[in-house]
Order: structure tokens, then sequence, then C-alpha cells
């Protein structure tokens, strides 16, 4: 009989993507000892309409260029060519019905995401479709997610990861700011937001 396939799917705006969102899925392809990790880039993310996001194509781009060289890590155009806004739970279902119930999909996310997440449409849905595995930072507490029941219902693994305190949004503000972003994304990253002018400008 063939082995499952174990897929972990990494979803986020990558605007643009850092090396914390890449020292995490390979610590979970590792640890959870995953065939390989889908990095999907959202379409028009639900939660963040408030802020001019950088155009899908950009973004996707971005999260080609950083993973290209990992044979492991593989770029989903699935949300970024869905017309509309992106809930996860549609794209959950949807892997489901191209990878075949047998398959075993991973959902890969910050531990303080996962409440947001819980807090979604159809999260109930979400949490039969996949398991979850959590990035902490080392010596993270855990209390609060064993002593909320949300995290009875659903299956959740937790894993640490170093590199937790690089966010895509410091790195735009840095950028707009023109103060340094080098080792804390990928040089090839930098050079197209550098080649195309993305963040500069500090208001958006
Ligand atoms: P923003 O600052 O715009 O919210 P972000 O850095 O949080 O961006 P996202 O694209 O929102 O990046 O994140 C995608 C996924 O990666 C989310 O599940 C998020 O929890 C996780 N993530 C983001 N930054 C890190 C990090 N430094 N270490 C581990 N996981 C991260
Ligand atoms: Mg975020």
């Amino acid at each position: 009989m063939r082995k499952k396939l174990r897929l972990g799917i990494m979803g986020g705006t990558f605007d643009p993507i850092h090396y914390g969102h890449l020292v995490t899925a390979e610590e979970a392809l590792v640890q959870f000892n995953l065939d390989r990790v889908l990095f999907m880039p959202t379409g028009v993310p639900v939660r963040k309409s408030h802020r001019m996001v950088t155009s899908s194509e950009h973004r996707y781009l971005m999260t080609v260029i950083a993973t290209a060289s990992n044979p492991d890590f593989v770029v989903s155009r699935m949300e970024v060519d869905r017309p509309g806004l992106t809930y996860t739970v549609d794209t959950m279902l949807a892997l489901r019905a191209e990878y075949g119930s047998s398959a075993e999909l991973y959902f890969i996310t910050g531990a303080d995401a996962v409440w947001d997440i819980l807090s979604w449409r159809d999260s109930d849905r979400l949490a039969d479709v996949c398991t979850f595995i959590a990035a902490t930072r080392p010596g993270y507490d855990l209390s609060r997610f064993e002593q909320d029941e949300v995290s009875q219902h659903i299956n959740i693994e937790f894993m640490e990861v170093p590199a937790l305190a690089i966010s895509s949004t410091d790195i735009r503000t840095r950028i707009a700011q023109r103060r340094p972003v080098r080792y804390l994304l990928p040089e090839a990253v930098a050079a197209y937001v550098a080649k195309n002018q993305l963040y500069t400008d500090e208001s958006s």
C-alpha cells in the first residue's frame, strides 16, 4: 500500500515572506515528518482588508523566490487565482478533494494566530479537515491553550521555533523608513522588493 501523503500547508499574506515563515515551515517539515510544505499566499485576505495589501502577483512571486532552493517547499496559486475573499476552510476543502481522503493535512500557523482561526467562519469544519501545527517561541506559555476549551475540539500540535520576532509589518515599516532588513528575509526577496519599489510609502 502506498504511504499516506503528509502535507503541510503554510498559509499567509507573505507581504513580504521572511525567515520567520521559512524557519517555521522547515521545522514543521522535519518535526512532523511531512512530505512537503505547500505555501499558500492569500488572495484578498479577509482579515486584512483595512490595509492596502500588495498585489497577489508580487506576493506570489516573492514566495516562489524565497522557496526556490528548497525541494520540499512548493507554492500554490489556489488562493491567488480564486476571485473574491479568501476563506481558509474553502482552501482546505479544495485540498482535501484534490489529495483525497487518505492525505494528512497539517495547517501550520503561529500559535497566536490559532485563536483568530478559531473565530473564523466554519472553524469547526476546518478542525475536521486538518490538524493544526502551532509555532511558538521557545519558553512560550502553553497554559492558555491547555486551559481553554477550544483546544479540546481541535487537533493541535505545538512546535517551538526560533526567529519568531520577525514580522512582515516590521519589515514594511523598516523599508519605508530606509532601515535595514538584511538577514530578516532572503536577499533575493529583498532585491525583488527594491526592484519593484514595494513598501516605500510609510502611510500604506
Ligand atoms: P503581518 O505582520 O503583515 O501580519 P506576518 O509576519 O504575521 O505579517 P503573515 O503572512 O501574516 O506574516 O503570516 C503567515 C503565517 O506565518 C501566520 O500563520 C503567522 O502566524 C505565521 N508567522 C508570521 N511570522 C512568523 C514568525 N516570525 N515565526 C513563525 N511564524 C510566523
Ligand atoms: Mg500576521
